[in-house]
């Protein structure tokens, strides 16, 4: 029996008992998931013995190993995401917020001219024709003429660039609109789920409310829904009812939601301690997804949820690799930069954020002096999951990755066994979910979940093949 070592994390003590074998996972009632053709996770029985499965799986498993290695030569891309923080000043003051703003009227916090060229050189100095520029803050529409310049200044240069702006829409004055309008910038901002969430934490305040539900209502209409995205964050610990969540999202007209626990960074970090433990967060989650596809039976239009759709998607094609929490090799400092507000380089806004508090220095350069090599290649030492024992084992490497940023902030350390750390628990509650969905669901499920994913169906030949469901 496949049965060798019983593993329980310290965090499903109320789920099923998990048994781990090299390359074979129980998901469930007779359900296991082992490694596949090109290391994608398929689903076999339980009852297969070991012994039939080990030289299969010691062939695929030569195969995977050659297709992570052209992969990880291949991956290396020129940069072509930058995240610009052209100021730290904020124009509210949220509960949830996750980095380090200042007051508006807070001196010393934004670009200064000089700042600006230099990260303009920066950025052209990449190979990339198409970019993606993503400006942060703060409140980054308080610098709407570092929002031009830049983009002007791109456009100036040859680059063809995708903006990007992550505003609170709290104030949006008349210019604005029409930047946002003429650079057809995509717009991302927080919506904490519920009119009654997003006051608590954000806003705090009728007026304040109806300001941002304004702004939320004209972008949908000016720009359109596919021009807006939504994060959304929930402390897990007092997270609302998903019906509540899709009541209010549907009265929004937003098609596509992307929903995740606070934080532990920043403010956050201070308002909410409770939130250094998150585990409750992978029922929540997966109650939450089980709700949505509850929801969207029969609707003409279906909601979905970004993470979601992105790892189902992954997981019947694990050559996806766009979002920089699971992806791998999982390289810093190579194809994603973030400029903070005095210049300095970080390799990911997590990184910026552990810099910000202090708690460790992750800065790999400056706009004016390029980047710190040496920095860079001691990081990326261990951004790859094949050099962990746990994961080169684990039936879900191929569609997993690595956040070393994560690790670091959470935990102080990058060594800790994978299987200890919540980018571990999380991901695994989320493949297993999905895997056993594929195994299992009913065929109205099943086109429920694709429509969500954007996909016309999906062939789940590959998670059924070998039992009766
Ligand atoms: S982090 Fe965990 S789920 Fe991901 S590959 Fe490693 S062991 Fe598997």
């Amino acid at each position: 029996m496949i049965q060798d070592v019983e593993w329980r994390t310290e965090l499903s003590n109320k789920r099923e008992k998990r048994f781990y074998h090299p390359n074979i996972r129980a998901i469930g009632e007779g359900i296991c998931v082992s490694k596949g053709p090109f290391g994608r996770p398929i689903t076999v029985p339980s009852t297969m013995a070991a012994a039939t499965m080990n030289p299969i799986l010691e062939s695929l498993q030569a195969i995977n190993e050659t297709r992570l290695e052209i992969r990880s030569q291949t991956a290396s891309s020129p940069a072509n995401y930058f995240i610009l923080v052209p100021t730290l000043r904020c124009n509210i003051a949220c509960k949830y917020c996750q980095v380090s703003r200042v007051a508006e009227t807070a001196r010393g916090f934004d670009w200064d001219v000089k700042v600006q060229a230099q990260a303009l050189d920066f950025i052209c100095a990449t190979d990339a024709y198409e970019i993606t520029v993503e400006f942060q803050g703060g409140e980054p529409l308080l610098r709407l003429d570092v929002l031009r310049a830049v983009t002007e200044g791109l456009g100036a240069r040859g680059k063809k660039a995708k903006i990007v702006v992550c505003t609170n829409l709290q104030k949006v004055h008349a210019e604005a609109w029409e930047f946002l309008k003429e650079s057809e910038a995509l717009i991302s901002t927080s919506f904490d789920g519920t009119w009654a969430d997003h006051d608590l934490y954000r806003t705090q305040g009728a007026e304040n409310l109806a300001e941002f539900r304004g702004n939320l209502t004209k972008a949908m209409e000016v720009l359109g829904p596919d021009r807006v995205s939504l994060t959304t964050t929930f402390n897990p610990h007092t997270a609302p009812a998903p019906h509540e969540v899709f009541g209010d999202m549907r009265e929004l007209g937003v098609r596509m939601m992307f929903i995740r626990p606070v934080n532990y960074l920043g403010f956050a970090r201070k308002s909410f301690r409770e939130t250094r433990d998150d585990t409750p967060w992978d029922d929540y989650y997966l109650t939450f997804l089980n709700a949505l596809i509850d929801h969207n039976r029969g609707q003409e239009m279906a909601l979905s949820e970004y993470y979601f759709t992105y790892v189902l998607r992954r997981i019947l094609d694990p050559r996806r690799g766009e979002h920089v929490d699971l992806r791998n090799p999982a390289p810093l400092g190579r194809d994603y930069f973030v400029i903070g507000e005095r210049g300095d380089v970080f390799p990911s806004d997590e990184a910026r954020m552990l810099y910000r508090t202090g708690q460790i220095d992750l800065r790999i350069g400056h706009v004016a002096t390029g980047l710190d090599h040496q920095k860079i290649a001691q990081l990326n030492e261990h951004a790859d999951n094949r050099s962990d024992p746990e994961c080169a084992k684990c039936v879900y490497q191929a569609v997993c990755g690595r956040d070393l940023v994560d690790d670091i902030s959470r935990y102080g350390t990058i060594d800790l066994p994978r299987h200890r750390t919540r980018h571990c628990q999380r991901h695994m509650s989320i493949f297993d979910f999905i895997l056993k969905k594929l195994a299992t669901a009913s065929a109205t499920d099943l086109s429920t979940m694709a429509a969500m994913a954007g996909l016309s169906s999906l062939d789940v030949s590959a998670y059924r093949a070998n039992y009766n469901v």
